[in-house]
């Protein structure tokens, strides 16, 4: 009966329902003007080549400069954006920004970057995505195409695994771009993903790296994803490399390049070109990757 008699009825039998409804509407809409208004923004994280030491590219990350709650992080907003026509929106607006920042970039530093793009399953799988892609990257000529990387997210949700194989596909050999599947061993079926998705990348999630040292559960998992990329001919990054000792263990298991706060936290546009001028690989790493290369 409360249905029959309006929404104002309903509300007393939901209170909680829809105060969380409320709430979501309140954050899409806050959300859409931050997109028009410029509040957010990019932070962007370096990937090192873990043998040589150098910066190879660097992980482009969302943020919201909220104006009364200072700075938020995805994991504070983008969740409410999820299957929304406003994620897309956001979604190109990133790889739009990334291009032109890489491009920035690339003029100052006179070095060649990778930038690398977080994109959600259902951006992904929109009707427009290789067009508004190729659209993107024509904007800015002298950005070429392989130093764009997507990162899928490798998760149970990715959706239909016969569309994005195709998408990917589309990406890599019409457009040139790179692709890696992020998280990677996080979702239920990272197997799968790897046979059916051409990706260029593996990305470790950082949970397997974090206690590699302690755990070795973690340690298995590590060495067998590396293992998996060799076999797959896919380079591999390690994620949440938070101690110099990590690195060295990664290097050891034979990871291509590393993240994480042990070499820098992601930082805005102004920092980064600040932070590679005064970069020093980590000794400990450029000792023992010298010695194996002897
Ligand atoms: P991700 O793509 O796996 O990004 C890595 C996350 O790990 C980032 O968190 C980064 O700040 C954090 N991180 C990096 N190194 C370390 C470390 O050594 N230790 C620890 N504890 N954390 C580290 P962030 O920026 O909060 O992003 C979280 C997630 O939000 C990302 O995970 C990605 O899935 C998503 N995301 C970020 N930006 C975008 C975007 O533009 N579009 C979409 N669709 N998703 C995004
Ligand atoms: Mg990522
Ligand atoms: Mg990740
Ligand atoms: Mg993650």
């Amino acid at each position: 009966q409360a249905k029959l008699t309006g929404r104002n009825t309903y509300q007393l039998f939901n209170p909680h329902e829809n105060q969380q409804t409320i709430e979501k509407h309140a954050l899409l809409q806050a959300l859409r003007v931050a997109l028009q208004e410029d509040q957010l923004c990019l932070y962007f994280q370096p990937e090192i080549n873990m043998r040589n030491g150098k910066v190879m590219g660097v992980e482009a990350l969302i943020r919201w400069q909220h104006p009364e709650q200072g700075l938020l992080l995805p994991g504070q907003f983008l969740p409410v954006l999820a299957d929304t026509e406003l994620e897309i929106q956001v979604g190109n607006w990133v790889i739009q920004q990334a291009i032109r920042q890489i491009d920035a970039f690339q003029n100052v530093l006179k070095q060649p970057l990778f930038i690398s793009v977080n994109i959600a399953a259902s951006h992904l799988q929109s009707r427009d995505f290789v067009s508004n892609l190729q659209a993107a990257l024509a904007a800015y000529p002298q950005v070429l195409s392989p130093s764009l990387q997507l990162e899928i997210l490798e998760t149970g949700a990715l959706g239909d695994v016969r569309t994005i194989s195709r998408v990917i596909r589309d990406c890599r050999e019409q457009l040139g771009v790179q692709v890696a599947l992020d998280d990677f061993g996080t979702g239920y079926s990272s197997l799968t993903h790897l046979r059916h998705l051409s990706a260029n990348t593996i990305k470790i999630d950082q949970s397997f790296v974090r206690d590699l040292l302690d755990d070795p559960n973690d340690f298995n998992i590590v060495e067998g994803v590396i293992g998996l990329a060799r076999a797959f001919d896919r380079q591999v990054v390690a994620e949440g490399v938070e101690s110099e000792a990590i690195g060295q263990m990664l290097l050891l298991l034979n990871c291509d390049l590393a993240q994480g706060y042990a070499i820098a936290k992601p930082m805005p546009a102004a920092d980064f070109i600040d932070w590679i001028a005064h970069y020093q690989p980590l000794p400990g790493w450029q000792q023992l990757a010298e010695k194996n290369l002897s």
